[in-house]
C-alpha cells in the first residue's frame, strides 16, 4: 500500500475536497458514521498540508521531507490530540475495543488543549502549515472544547486543524460554527463488500450485518479474538429455557469481555428481535435468524429492556462488578421474554 491511501469509496470526497485548494479553511470538521475511514482520510489531508514537494498537486507526494517525517510519525508541526494518544496507530477508527479492557483516558481534558495552544502558537519548523489533529472531536470535555475554541478563534498563520468526529452533534455548537463541516461517505453495500473480500474476509454480507454496514468494523468483525464469546452470547440468548444466568456471567466476567461490547450484541440483539417482530427483517445477525424468529413473538417487552440496556451503555465505563451487572442484564433479558405473555 503507497503512503495516505484512501479507501476506495474516498476518492470521490477526497477531489471534491481538492477541487479548490487554494481556499481550504483552517478548520475542517470531517463527520461520519465510525468505521468508514475518517481517520485515514485526516491522516492523507494532514500530510498534503505538511507536504513540501515543488509540485504538490492534490495529493501528498510521500517522498520529500514533509511526508516521510508524517509517514515516520515524527513531524515537528503536527500535532495529534486523541484520547488513545500514543496509541493512536493500534487500531483503525471506529474499530471496536478489543476484549481486555484497557486503562486509558476517554476523553481530551484542558491540559491536553494547553499543551496544543503552545504548539500552535510556535513559529513553524518547516516555514510551511502547522497542522493539530483532532480524533474525535466530541473527546474534548466541556473545559478542554472552550479552551480549543480561543485557539480556532484567532488562529496563528499556517495554522491549520481537521477535526474527525463520529457523533458531531455533541460538539459545542461554537467550534462546530468555526469550521467547515465535511461529511464523509458511508460506502454501499457492493462497495464495502468488494473491499473487505480484497481483504480476505469470505462472507463480507454477513460482517457488514454484524456492524450496521461499516467496513473497517466489517473487517475486525471477521477476525476479532472475542467472536467465540459473542457466538457463545448469541447461543444463549437464542435458548432462553437452557440460559444458566451465574455460570454465563461467570464465564464473561472470566473472559474479561468489555463490558460496552457486551451492551452492545445484547442491544444488537434486542434491536432484532423487535425489528422482526414489526417489520419481519433482520438487521444484524441474519445468521440467528431461526433463533430470534422463534423468539420473535415474545418480543413485546423488549422495548423497556432496550431502556434498560441504554442506561447501562452509560456505566459501562464505569467501574462496577462486572459480573452482577452481567447477571442482571440476563436476569431482566428473561424477565423481559417472560412478561411478554405465556412462554411456550
Ligand atoms: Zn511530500
Amino acid at each position: 500500500m503507497s503512503a495516505f491511501e484512501l479507501y476506495p469509496w474516498q476518492h470521490e470526497a477526497w477531489a471534491q475536497l481538492m477541487h479548490d485548494p487554494a481556499r481550504l479553511p483552517h478548520a475542517l470538521l470531517l463527520t461520519g458514521e465510525p468505521g468508514i475511514g475518517k481517520r485515514r482520510f485526516a491522516d492523507r489531508l494532514a500530510a498534503w498540508f505538511l507536504c513540501e514537494a515543488a509540485d504538490r498537486s492534490t495529493a501528498p507526494c510521500g517522498g520529500c521531507d514533509g511526508c516521510r517525517w508524517q509517514l515516520a510519525g515524527n513531524h515537528p508541526d503536527f500535532r495529534l490530540l486523541s484520547p488513545d494518544d500514543g496509541e493512536a496507530d493500534e487500531s483503525e477508527e471506529g474499530a471496536k475495543p478489543d476484549t481486555k479492557a484497557k486503562k486509558k483516558s476517554a476523553i481530551i481534558n484542558v491540559e491536553n488543549v494547553r499543551e496544543l495552544t503552545d504548539f500552535v502558537q510556535l513559529t513553524s519548523h518547516r516555514a510551511g502549515s502547522r497542522v493539530t489533529l483532532v480524533c474525535p472531536a466530541e473527546a474534548m470535555n466541556t473545559a478542554a472544547a472552550n479552551a480549543f475554541l480561543k485557539t480556532l478563534e484567532e488562529p496563528p498563520q499556517g495554522a491549520r486543524f481537521i477535526l474527525v468526529s463520529h457523533h458531531w452533534r455533541r460538539l459545542l455548537p461554537t467550534v462546530r460554527s468555526r469550521c467547515r463541516v465535511f461529511a464523509l461517505p458511508q460506502p454501499d453495500l457492493a462497495a464495502a463488500s468488494q473491499w473487505l473480500a480484497e481483504q480476505g474476509v469470505v462472507d463480507p454480507a454477513l460482517h457488514l450485518a454484524h456492524t450496521g454496514g461499516s467496513p473497517l468494523a466489517a473487517l475486525e468483525d471477521a477476525s476479532a479474538e472475542w467472536l467465540p464469546l459473542r457466538a457463545s452470547l448469541l447461543e444463549h440468548l437464542g435458548n432462553p429455557g437452557a440460559l444458566d444466568v451465574l455460570a454465563v456471567a461467570a464465564e464473561f466476567d472470566r473472559a474479561k469481555v468489555e463490558m460496552a461490547l457486551l451492551v452492545e450484541w445484547l442491544q444488537k440483539w434486542v434491536h432484532d428481535l423487535v425489528s422482526l417482530g414489526l417489520t419481519g427483517k433482520v438487521r444484524y445477525y441474519p445468521d440467528c435468524r431461526e433463533a430470534l424468529s422463534r423468539l420473535a413473538p415474545r418480543a413485546a417487552g423488549m422495548t423497556a429492556y432496550a431502556e434498560r440496556l441504554f442506561d447501562a451503555k452509560k456505566l459501562a465505563h464505569h467501574p462496577l462488578n462486572a459480573r452482577l451487572v452481567i447477571e442482571s442484564l440476563l436476569f431482566d433479558y428473561l424477565a423481559a421474554l417472560k412478561s411478554a405473555g405465556s412462554p411456550r
